[in-house]
């Protein structure tokens, strides 16, 4: 049985945390699976994970693929460039010398981590502005040789929304259609490979279902048609080994707050020697090919959370997915429950679910009110009322696809926090069934 310790206001900042904070070092033995509850009915793990002052909260955060917490030290590291180092990395005073240097190191550290080589490595904006780059930049290089595209009808709109525009001024694209699973073959791939094809573009993982998808074989068999290759891995840098060099893709997106980093910053990795096209025209930097004075604070958060990421990733993934693989049995046990996704190749922080009679955006609400923060689809998308495009690609009926729940761990969760989720939420769905059918 969990310890239930009464803890008033939780909800008001600092003093609140140091509250938490003392009670999770002052506990004698069985603190670890603590669960503290405040006047308001909501719940907070205090033990047996990372708090500070950035990252604790009162509530359980089972939606880090939508986005991630950022841990101290990356906090830390990131703190110097918002302060007394605040040169432009352009100017060459010292000022300016500092910024670049913290600039090139974390271009190190990134590629270092994923594989690549520095000079490989292109910061943007964040994987919406890679994904854009790479449409754009590889419809402007290879127009002479055609104007077909490939991708999948499960990529995240970052990738759809920039095809249909090039559509829109008279592309061609195929998408795709996923199996009841999520995959995608290299034997669809090569059948869908023309002459006049420009560039493949898949996901490395998806972001609703946790699909990971084969990338090695589907990048052989584009460059076996001499097309290139791009994979959206937003999803899955910092979250599984991925190496580069040993996928063979030519191009490859990063978002740094998947991987407990900042928002806003990302990079597109880009083989050396093939040629991008800016998106973004301006003063030149990252070599002229990508413009604007360089977010040099998130850029060496990025690198801190990613390097931090990919230590010990090995030994994250096997408790990670424990805690995963424990949800799901539990989650099962709910009748009219279903996983989607593969249930084998799959990111080890995913798991994600529909139930019958249940629209998902229902069920989010009510988790919320026990503090429980949870998603029922991609971020951006989150509060449409549609059905994801990714679970009707999976061909799933709109009424069973529009119950997903979506539930995405980091190695910040704990197990007491499975529990508490298992605990509450076969109540919440027999309510909210019951609520649908009055
Ligand atoms: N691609 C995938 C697969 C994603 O999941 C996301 C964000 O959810 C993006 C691209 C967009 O990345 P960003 O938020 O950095 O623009």
């Amino acid at each position: 049985m969990r310890e239930f310790i009464p803890v008033t206001n939780l909800n008001n900042g600092l003093p609140t945390y140091e509250t938490i904070l003392n009670r999770d070092f002052t506990t004698p033995k069985g603190a670890k699976s603590c669960v503290t509850l405040t006047d308001n009915g909501v719940c907070a793990m205090v033990g047996g994970r990372e708090i500070n002052r950035f990252m604790h909260t009162p509530r359980i955060y089972v939606d880090n693929a939508a986005t991630s917490p950022m841990p101290e030290a990356v906090l830390q590291a990131m703190m110097p460039y918002l302060g007394v180092s605040f040169g432009n990395p352009s100017s060459t005073h010292s000022y300016g010398q500092e910024a670049q240097q913290a600039l090139e190191t974390a271009r190190k550290r990134i590629a270092q981590a994923i594989g690549a080589y520095n000079n490989e490595i292109y910061f943007t904006s964040g994987g919406t502005e890679a994904d854009n780059w790479i449409v754009h930049s590889v419809s402007k290089q290879q127009a002479k040789k055609g104007k077909h595209l490939i991708s999948t009808k499960i990529e995240h709109n970052a990738m759809l929304r920039p095809l249909e525009n090039l559509q829109a001024d008279g592309f061609e694209i195929t998408l795709l259609e996923p199996d009841r699973f999520g995959m995608i073959t290299p034997e669809q791939l090569t059948q869908a490979i023309r002459e006049d094809t420009l560039l493949v573009s898949i996901m490395s993982a998806n972001n609703v279902v946790g699909t990971v998808l084969p990338i090695q074989a589907l990048c052989a068999a584009a460059h076996k048609r001499n097309v290139l290759f791009h994979t959206d891995a937003v999803q899955a840098v910092g979250h599984i080994r991925l190496d580069v060099h040993a996928l063979g893709v030519d191009f490859l997106s990063i978002s740094a707050h998947k991987f407990h980093g900042p928002k806003g910053v990302g990079a597109l990795f880009s083989k050396l020697g093939l040629p991008v096209t800016p998106l973004i025209a301006g003063g030149g930097q990252e070599k002229g090919r990508r413009s604007g004075t360089e977010n040099v604070a998130s850029l060496v958060g990025m690198a801190a959370a990613l390097e931090a990421s990919v230590t010990d990733l090995d030994a994250h993934l096997q408790s990670i997915a424990r805690l995963r693989d424990k949800l799901i049995a539990g989650i099962l046990k709910i009748p009219g429950a279903h996983l989607t996704g593969d249930p084998v190749h799959r990111l080890p922080g995913l798991a994600s679910f529909l139930f019958e009679q249940v629209p998902g955006q229902l069920l989010i609400p009510e988790l919320d009110k026990i503090g429980i923060c949870a998603s029922s689809g991609a971020a951006c998308s989150a509060a449409s009322k549609d059905a994801s495009h990714v679970l009707l690609a999976m061909g799933y009926p709109p009424a069973l696809a529009h119950g997903a729940l979506r539930l995405s761990l980091s190695r910040y969760n704990t197990e007491a926090e499975i529990d508490v989720i298992l605990e509450a939420l076969p109540n919440i769905v027999r309510s909210v069934r019951q609520k649908q059918s009055v």
